[in-house]
């Protein structure tokens, strides 16, 4: 119900982080068993008087022994969200710049018609340098979708959290 929210991305962007952030509480999302599929999961809530539900994708994981699981990205699953969602959030990690696959997904979700923003976590520690690398690098590679908000945050800290809700709305 209300504005359903597709989180997607490569594994370790900072997805979860941000479903959490955005739920507004230190809210630990509990995930299935090591060694199986992991669906989708959503999370129906509120936010000052509004309904919003959160599609937090994650990746296959798999069990490389007993103390180490890798997650593996699935595209079907991410597909799957953005199929479901009314906006997508794209999180990007700006340590690592926009990558391929982050073009990719981008172009999955302009495909399927849906309302896009993007979310450059990560940007706390990022030193003034690597910031303009990394926002010279957004504004090359993006120049083809003007209508696609971007945001710089960080998922672990809150920062640009509440306008990313602006644009979520707005995208809406
Ligand atoms: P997911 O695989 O996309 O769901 O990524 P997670 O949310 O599990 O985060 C992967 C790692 O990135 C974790 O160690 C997080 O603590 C870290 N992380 C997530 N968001 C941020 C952020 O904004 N800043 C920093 N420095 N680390 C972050
Ligand atoms: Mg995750």
């Amino acid at each position: 119900a209300g504005i359903k929210i597709g989180i997607v991305g490569r594994p370790n962007v900072g997805k979860s982080t941000l479903v959490n952030r955005l739920l507004g509480e230190e809210r630990v999302v509990v995930y299935d068993h090591p060694g199986t599929t992991r669906d989708s999961i959503y999370i129906p809530y509120e936010r000052m008087g509004k309904r919003f539900t959160l599609i937090d994708t994650a990746g296959i994981r798999r069990r490389k022994n007993v103390k180490e699981a890798v997650e593996k990205f699935s595209i079907i699953k991410t597909l799957q969200a953005i199929d479901d969602a009314h906006v997508v959030v794209l999180v990007l990690d700006a340590r690592e710049n926009i990558v391929e696959q982050d073009l990719h997904l981008l172009g999955f979700a302009l495909d399927a018609g849906k309302s896009i923003v993007i979310a450059v976590n990560k940007w706390d520690g990022m030193n003034p340098e690597s910031r303009s690398e990394v926002k010279a690098e957004l504004t090359r590679r993006l120049h083809f979708v003007p209508f696609v908000n971007q945001h710089l945050i960080s998922a672990l800290h809150g920062t640009g959290v509440g306008n990313l809700y602006k644009s979520i709305e707005e995208a809406y």
